[in-house]
């Protein structure tokens, strides 16, 4: 923050070229209407002036506080007092060289007088020390000489500048009061957005805490569709964990999306495109409603051209989330007819297009231009029957907008509703290897990991995961029973949760990091809490890597074989009985 003594130094050091400028000027004029050598003597005396001034206000320049000392504000207020005197001194010469060098004089010193009062009010005693010697020439001078010719037209001459002070002095002082009165509503605006950044800060915790407890079964839900689609299945099986798996995914994106809604607010969203088979992903959300539009008798009907592209650049996760969305309602507000979802690949402007229209109760014309806004719903009913938030389409457009595209809305009552989405892509023919569905393939036999979960699914979890490859597992139910295990066992990994009771994951890191067999074992940070505040907090106790839950089995094994790279041969002590896995 700029403190008004730095901002005054600041001043002084923007405008001494001016000032020098200036003050060549005058030299030169005064020269011309009364040659002599005194204005050249002027000049110097005004330049070693600034020398003074330049040396007195620079360690105001470098310096945070508020009031610097006191021996630093004399000589600032001694270089102005100088200053001003030698300044104003060429309008004694001035007034001696007659009528026009009396008016130039006079001017000349009005003129300083308004620029000091404009510039320096943000600090008084400087202020004062710049304004009293020039107040000091612009009135003693047409007073003096007043006095000395006793004339009616000095008298009024010397009336007139008096006039002038004091409508300087009350210029002044309404500035001053002006500027307090700023100086007060920007104390009051940064207290303001201290309290709303607390407030802010509370709110990331709170969704903090609410997306940990949906995680959690979220992510007991996702594993175990992962292990069911792994096993041996019928084909319409395998069809139906799909469904499960797809509609899991989009829970988790939707619990995302309160998460998303505050980082789009605070503009920390990212959009990451991949190469994605966009068709894939709308006969997924196709299947993933078509139960719910039968229940009702309502058909969804998918219009996919046949020279649509085979993949595309876009950020499959937005894609998604918009479409979801835009299904969700027009399942919801239609109860007979039908849906359609038509795709359409714009090679022009390289562009995708999709449309998901209804035949269902459309939105009155009043309210179809505030049904982008958050929370907006069009009938309070609606949620007590369907549930809903309100912030479906809040989201989808502003993330639509931020992947550079738009959504918009055509509705008519009991006919039915449009929504278009335009996103700008790029066409990929060339299907991806890396990016296609692999086998999960690692070396992790041998490997000694202790996982430290209060949850027991969580637990069973990461046994049904890693147990396959060979991995000899133990299990803390909090971190204070990691910690003491961790004294005296040696482990190659430790996969930690971060929310457990009686110790909580951060806590027990820093423990494990303090003493015992496993201060160098990598910490693989295991935890429902995708936000980066708490990224942070592991970072500093010096974990390894983070996963986030829902586990990803393939995130899971991928960064534990990470990990075990930076680890030496696998250890293999017998592991006490009571905690093999
Ligand atoms: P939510 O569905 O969670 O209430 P949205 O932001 O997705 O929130 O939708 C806001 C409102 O817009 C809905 O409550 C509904 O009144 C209206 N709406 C959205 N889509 C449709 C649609 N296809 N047909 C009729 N009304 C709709």
């Amino acid at each position: 923050m700029n403190t008004p003594y730095r901002a005054v130094a600041q001043t002084r050091r923007r405008e001494m070229k001016a000032r020098m400028g200036l003050a060549g000027f005058i030299a030169l004029t005064a020269w011309m209407i009364a040659p002599s050598v005194w204005p050249a003597v002027w000049l110097i005396a005004v330049s070693v002036g600034q020398a003074v001034d330049w040396l007195a206000f620079r360690p105001f320049l470098n310096s945070d506080r508020e009031r610097p000392g006191a021996g630093a504000i004399a000589a600032a207020c001694l270089a102005c007092v100088l200053n001003s005197t030698v300044y104003s001194s060429i309008s004694i010469y001035l007034w001696g060289a007659g009528e026009t060098g009396m008016v130039f004089g006079s001017v000349l010193i009005a003129g300083a007088l308004l620029h000091v009062t404009l510039h320096l009010n943000s600090v008084r005693s400087i202020l004062l020390a710049s304004v009293a010697p020039h107040a000091l020439y612009f009135l003693g001078l047409p007073v003096g000489r007043a006095i000395l010719t006793d004339t009616p037209q000095d008298y009024l001459i010397a009336i007139g500048c008096l006039l002038y002070m004091t409508h300087l002095l009350v210029a002044v002082r309404q500035s001053a009061a002006t500027t307090k009165a700023l100086q007060q509503a920007n104390a009051v605006a940064t207290e303001e957005r201290n309290r709303a950044e607390i407030a802010n800060a509370a709110k990331s915790d709170f969704l903090a805490v609410v997306s940990h407890e949906i995680r959690t079964p979220m992510n007991a839900v996702m594993a175990a569709a992962t292990l069911l689609d792994r096993s041996r299945l019928k084909p319409e099986q395998r069809e139906q964990v799909g469904m499960l798996k797809d509609a899991g995914e989009v829970l988790v994106g939707l619990l995302n999306d309160v998460l998303d809604f505050s980082k789009i607010e605070a503009g920390k969203m990212q959009i990451e495109p991949t190469s994605t088979d966009v068709r894939d992903k709308l006969k997924g959300l196709k299947s993933l409603w078509e139960p719910k539009a039968d229940a009702n008798g309502v058909a969804i009907r998918l219009n996919l051209p046949s020279d649509f592209p085979a993949r595309l650049r876009i950020d499959a996760l937005r894609l998604q989330q918009i479409l979801f969305n835009l299904l969700s309602n027009a399942v919801k507000f239609t109860q007979e007819g039908e849906v359609t979802v038509r795709a359409e690949w714009i090679a022009d402007g390289s562009a995708l297009r999709i449309q998901v229209s209804d035949t269902g109760c459309g939105i009155p014309d009043d309210r179809l231009p505030h049904i982008f806004d958050s929370f907006e719903q069009v009938d309070a009913g609606v949620t007590r029957r369907y549930g809903g938030t309100g912030l479906g389409l809040a989201i989808s457009k502003r993330l639509a907008e931020l992947m550079g595209g738009a959504l918009t809305v055509a509705s008519e009552i009991g006919v039915g509703t449009t929504f278009e989405l335009t996103l700008p892509s790029q066409a990929e023919e060339r299907v991806e290897a890396a990016e296609q569905q692999a086998q999960i393939e690692a070396d992790l036999s041998g490997l000694s990991i202790l996982a430290v979960d209060d949850h027991p699914v969580n637990r069973k979890i990461v046994a049904m995961l890693l147990e396959p490859f060979g991995c000899r597992l133990s299990f803390a139910e909090d971190g204070a029973e990691a910690v003491a295990l961790a004294r005296d066992v040696p482990f190659d990994i430790i996969l930690m949760d971060m929310q457990m009771p009686v110790m909580d994951g951060i806590s027990a890191t820093r423990a494990i990091r303090r003493e015992g067999l496993n201060r160098e074992t990598p910490v693989v940070a295991l935890t429902a809490n995708a936000m980066d505040v708490h990224r942070q907090a592991w970072l500093a106790v010096g974990v390894e890597s983070f996963l986030t839950k829902p586990i990803d089995p393939a995130a899971l094994v991928s960064t534990l074989e990470q990990a075990s790279l930076s680890v030496a041969a696998p250890s293999l002590p017998p592991l006490p009985l009571a905690l093999q896995a």
